[in-house]
């Protein structure tokens, strides 16, 4: 990875190498800590965070669901992303937030009440998390053997470390065999998400996303909604099943590091040409303008550092 210069933790800015923790915090042991995955782009006026707010309440919220009790207000942690951004003095295009709650060290055993609670965000310059071909060309999906857990039995709308273990089992399972990322079912069949990005398919012209029943409530997934409404596509939010994607015109995938990823084969089947198609390409091209600050419509997502 890149690493850059300074890492906020718990309200203070140290050097990359010296945001260390013991080996015996709670949450590496028991897995219980909260993520949020943010994106910062360079525009023409500077560093500008893609919609910042959302992304720091989906993290409080996330650590609510997890019963971590972060010790920071959402403002206090967007500023704090904001003199990341600027302390860091980066250059590329592209940089990539990871605010982050964990348990630290001085509790043992599940009942984590009287465990501390740490707070973290850093940042580093990190680009297409499918490559640069993979945005151009499209990537090659497979549909996972695991499926999601179910939601008597996990809570999918946390963005929770612990959750990363599916998908990292399915991403795992997917480059093995040769794909690029996997696509996970939920336990009835119908489509969840991919590892860790939304998913969306066109057929006939309609641009078709399941609903977040079993999945992260994407930003990426809501950005392109109001996009596409805007564009005068039809969008339809209903369950999936693996068969129609096989049969789909266009399909791509959203999230904050996937950004408009097009999927070009999955399971060994071409999706249309084999290509990213019309419409994923106008959704990308779309987005980029908005997260570049070239799209004067979507500003108010934008934060300028
Ligand atoms: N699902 C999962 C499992 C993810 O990890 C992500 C990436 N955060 C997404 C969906 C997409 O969410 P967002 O668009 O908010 O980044």
């Amino acid at each position: 990875m890149n690493a850059a210069k300074f890492i906020w933790m718990n309200g203070k800015y140290v050097p990359w190498d010296e945001a260390q923790i013991h080996v015996l915090s709670h949450t590496l042991h028991y897995g219980n800590g909260v993520i949020e995955g943010t994106k910062a782009y360079k525009t023409d006026k500077g560093y500008a965070i893609f919609r910042l707010n959302e992304h720091t309440k989906r993290l409080k919220e996330s650590a609510k669901m997890t019963l971590i009790d972060i010790p920071f207000t959402v403002e206090e942690m967007n500023e704090a992303q904001i003199e990341l951004v600027r302390k860091n003095e980066f250059t590329g295009d592209n940089v990539y937030i990871r605010p982050f709650a964990f348990l630290g060290y001085g509790v043992m055993g599940l009942y984590h009440k009287d465990a501390p609670v740490e707070t973290v965000m850093a940042a580093w310059e990190w680009g297409a998390y499918l490559g640069e071909e993979g945005l151009r060309r499209g990537i090659r999906l497979k549909i996972a053997s695991m499926t999601r857990p179910a939601n008597t039995s996990n809570m999918g709308k946390a963005k929770a470390s612990a959750n990363y273990l599916n998908s990292q089992m399915a991403k795992f399972e997917a480059i093995e065999s040769g794909y690029d990322e996997a696509l996970l079912l939920d336990d009835q069949g119908y489509v969840a998400e991919a590892s860790g990005a939304c998913f969306f398919m066109v057929r006939d012209g309609q641009l078709i996303s399941p609903p977040n029943d079993n999945s992260l409530e994407s930003i990426t997934q809501k950005t392109v909604i109001e996009m596409a409404g805007k564009m005068g596509l039809e969008v339809v939010r209903r369950r999936i099943t693996r068969e129609e994607i096989y049969v789909a015109d266009e399909a791509f995938l959203t999230g904050t590091a996937a950004e408009i990823t097009p999927v070009r084969e999955v399971d060994a089947r071409l999706i249309g040409k084999g290509e990213r198609g019309p419409i994923t390409e106008k959704i990308q091209s779309g987005y980029f303008d908005i997260v570049f600050g070239r799209d004067p419509a979507y500003e108010h997502y934008l934060t300028y550092i």
